[in-house]
């Protein structure tokens, strides 16, 4: 089985998380797992694009943005040239609300370059699956991945179910979420399109993340989907 992982980081990622992975050991797990391509990010932009460039076709580069730190908004169109292909929010991150409309002009960078964009969800009170919600019916032509799709909380990803049956525009990424059974149910109620495979690495480890994946009750090629051709659709690759 073909495999995009839709969203993981680099580097070191420090305080409560004390985690961490290094470009050889990223590269090394992606062969082990099979893993053809990830969605990679990580705060500064220019070891992404290192690693992009040492690894050809390897990386789908996320460009990170921070609403609260204007001078990653002015870089988006430059990054953009060089490569980048998606952008990244995390709300918890960098305590900013989902919704607010400090987000718009990152949105709009993103509609006017036909850009997706990522957004880390399930956390109170800032990256709720609502809020989301609220940011996609602003967008309607942005591509926006709910990473996470509610993370570990049950409410909150029956939440990211229900807002992405509601906005066409919204798309679910699985990684740390706990339940295989909601990747079906995404799959079969939100749309056959719209729920992808991740492993939010180093956070988490490809093994476990692929395990849901296999045992949500779908059959093969529902999980091609999945694994493959809905990240492969979502990043325009
Ligand atoms: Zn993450």
């Amino acid at each position: 089985m073909k495999i995009i992982d839709g969203h993981a980081h680099i580097g070191y990622i420090g305080g409560w998380a004390n985690v961490g992975i290094n470009e050889e050991e990223l590269i090394a797990q992606m062969d082990r797992y099979g893993i053809e391509k990830t969605a990679l990010c990580t705060e500064d932009n220019e070891v992404t694009c290192g690693v992009m460039r040492r690894n050809p076709g390897r990386i789908i580069g996320c460009v990170y943005v921070n609403p609260l730190n204007p001078a990653t908004v002015d870089a988006m169109e430059d990054y953009f040239a060089r490569g980048f292909t998606a952008v990244k929010l995390n709300p918890l991150r960098h305590g900013y609300c989902a919704d607010s409309e400090m987000l718009d002009p990152i949105l709009e960078k993103a509609e006017k370059y036909n850009v997706p964009v990522c957004i880390h969800s399930g956390h109170p009170p800032y990256s709720l699956p609502w809020q989301i919600g609220l940011l996609a019916e602003r967008h309607p032509n942005v591509k926006i991945m709910m990473i996470h799709m509610g993370h570990g909380h049950g409410v909150y990803i029956d939440a990211a179910i229900k807002m992405a049956r509601r906005y066409p525009n919204l798309y679910l990424e699985m990684s740390g979420m706990p339940m295989p059974g909601k990747i079906k149910e995404a799959y079969e109620t939100v749309g056959a399109d719209r729920v992808m495979f991740g492993t939010d690495t180093p956070f988490h480890h490809p093994t476990v993340e692929i395990q849901k994946v296999l045992t949500c009750g779908l059959a093969e090629e529902a999980l091609g989907d999945i694994f493959y051709g809905n990240a492969a659709r979502f990043f325009r690759l």
